[in-house]
């Protein structure tokens, strides 16, 4: 996509602090971070969800690779959580995020009201989505 900025990346047409790259996916931190380390995940062609990706078992293999490796890195995060939002940029990423106990990022969903669904709501909605 022309207007896209990942895309653009991609095409080395903005820079990038890249730390991984192969055939199909490239990882660069990211320029707003929330902690040392946030690195963003992309496939290298535009998809815009992460469910859309044909190969996304190797894209969430990738993102399980690099966690590791931020893990096992000096940065030395106690734990690594992956989040993909994608409201702001629409090519398909995932957030990986380099964490501890005590750092200020909170539950995503916390922030958000949640729904009370009644018993025979949730009967429904099961049968609307189990698997055949
Ligand atoms: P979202 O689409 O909500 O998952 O957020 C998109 C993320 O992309 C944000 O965390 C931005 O900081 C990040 N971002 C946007 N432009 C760039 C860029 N040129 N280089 C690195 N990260 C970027
Ligand atoms: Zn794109």
């Amino acid at each position: 996509m022309n207007d896209c900025i990942f895309c653009k990346i991609v095409k080395g047409e903005i820079p990038c602090h890249k730390i991984y790259e192969d055939d199909n996916f490239l990882a660069f931190l990211d320029i707003n971070p929330v902690s040392v380390g946030h690195t963003l995940l992309i496939p290298k062609n535009h998809y815009r969800w992460v469910y859309d990706i044909p190969n996304f078992g190797d894209f969430f293999n990738t993102a399980q690779k690099l966690a590791l490796t931020i893990k096992n890195s000096p940065l030395n995060p106690e734990f690594i959580s992956f989040l993909t939002m994608g409201n702001e940029v629409p090519h398909a990423h995932v957030h990986i995020i380099p964490r501890s106990q005590n750092d200020p990022i909170q539950p995503v969903l916390s922030s958000i009201p949640h729904l009370k669904l009644s018993e025979e709501k949730f009967l429904e909605t099961k049968e609307l989505l189990k698997s055949k």
